[in-house]
């Protein structure tokens, strides 16, 4: 049985964090951190399995700067004594994972595939080497652990735990401080969430070519992904669109993965995709061995042919 504390800078993922908890058995808490009124956070986050919810507001959480946050998460572990603190692996929780263990003097596991209870510590599995290797790690005691996103299902039953207002948090003194926040140019739409990625991969010969693959989005509503070579290598697509292990995690309905060879760095970010199709000239590619449908062929004559058929198929 463990006391588990949770925390992730986005709601959806702290409800992923719930069902991995319920999963481990025992109580479950989580910290919303920020500045204002957070009762409508607190509402989102009251689901089935969650026992108590820390609300910390104060002024200098406001951009949950990696300073003040780790303070909050501190004061709330020396309230609620978790033996497991589990963030979710994005940017910010990541940013803290260290930080917080550190702090708290504990061990600290970042992206923890199967985690379980072992003795009085906690063992998980983690993608090692560029995910060539996995690596099994425990903790002989409590740990920080962060989880990677889209791993579990969202708890959604809603409930009614005990909300629990640290009043007397006082972070330290900082010297760090937001001067600014931009929004993304429009246009640069998230695959973290689409529910239909079409992934251009090396098999493209200029960046113009992609345009091609463009149309084919356009037509079934899809975002524009790509492996790595075609964002940091290239630059014909841009960064927040690289989809694997250095890039994003993502769990679409459909990926279609169109001169993509599969190599593991790429598939560890798409292979929990629910239907995967791909299109390769080469029939010994990797991604065959993963994909649910494999057009073998050239992508130049198979994905004006598919966008024809999408098009007429569905009258768009
Ligand atoms: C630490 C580390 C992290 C990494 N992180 C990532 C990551 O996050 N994401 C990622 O994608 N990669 C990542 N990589 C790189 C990864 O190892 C591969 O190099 C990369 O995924 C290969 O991209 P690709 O499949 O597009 O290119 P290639 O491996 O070159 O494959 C191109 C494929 O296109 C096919 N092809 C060629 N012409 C055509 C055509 N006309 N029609 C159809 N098919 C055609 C070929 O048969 C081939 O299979 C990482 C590597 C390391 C070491």
């Amino acid at each position: 049985m463990s006391n588990i504390l949770a925390f992730s800078d986005s709601a959806d993922s702290c409800l992923e964090l719930v069902t991995l908890g319920k999963n481990l058995g025992g109580s479950f808490s989580i910290a919303v951190l920020g500045s204002g009124d957070l009762s409508s956070q607190s509402k989102k986050l009251s689901v089935d399995g969650v026992s108590s919810i820390y609300e910390v507001s104060h002024e200098s959480l406001k951009n949950l700067l990696a300073g003040p946050a780790t303070d909050a998460l501190e004061a709330v572990s020396k309230r609620a004594r978790p033996d497991l603190i589990l963030l979710s692996s994005t940017k910010k929780g990541k940013e803290l994972a260290g930080r917080l263990a550190a702090r708290l003097k504990v061990g600290c596991i970042s992206d923890a595939m199967k985690l379980s209870v072992q003795g009085s510590g906690f063992a998980a599995d983690r993608l090692v080497w560029g995910g060539n290797a996995i690596a099994s790690v425990s903790s002989k005691g409590a740990a920080v652990v962060t989880i990677p996103l889209r791993a579990y299902a969202r708890a959604s039953n809603p409930s009614s735990p005990n909300i629990i207002q640290v009043d007397d948090f006082q972070p330290k003194p900082v010297n760090v401080s937001a001067i600014g926040k931009k929004e993304k140019p429009k246009g640069q739409v998230s695959i973290k969430d689409a529910e239909i990625i079409v992934s251009a991969g090396r098999g493209f010969k200029k960046k113009e070519d992609l345009s091609m693959l463009e149309d084919l989005a356009k037509v079934l509503n899809a975002v524009v992904g790509a492996s790595r070579p075609l964002t940091s290598d290239l630059g014909w697509v841009s960064e927040d669109r690289q989809v694997g292990l250095s890039g994003t995690t993502v769990k679409p309905k459909l990926y279609i993965a169109v001169g993509i060879s599969g190599q593991i760095q790429h598939l560890t970010g798409m292979r929990e995709s629910k239907v995967i199709v791909a299109i390769n000239t080469d029939k010994n590619a990797p991604i065959f061995q993963e994909c649910d449908y494999g057009i073998v062929g050239d992508l130049y004559a198979v994905v004006p042919e598919l966008t024809k058929a999408f098009k007429a198929q569905l009258g768009r």
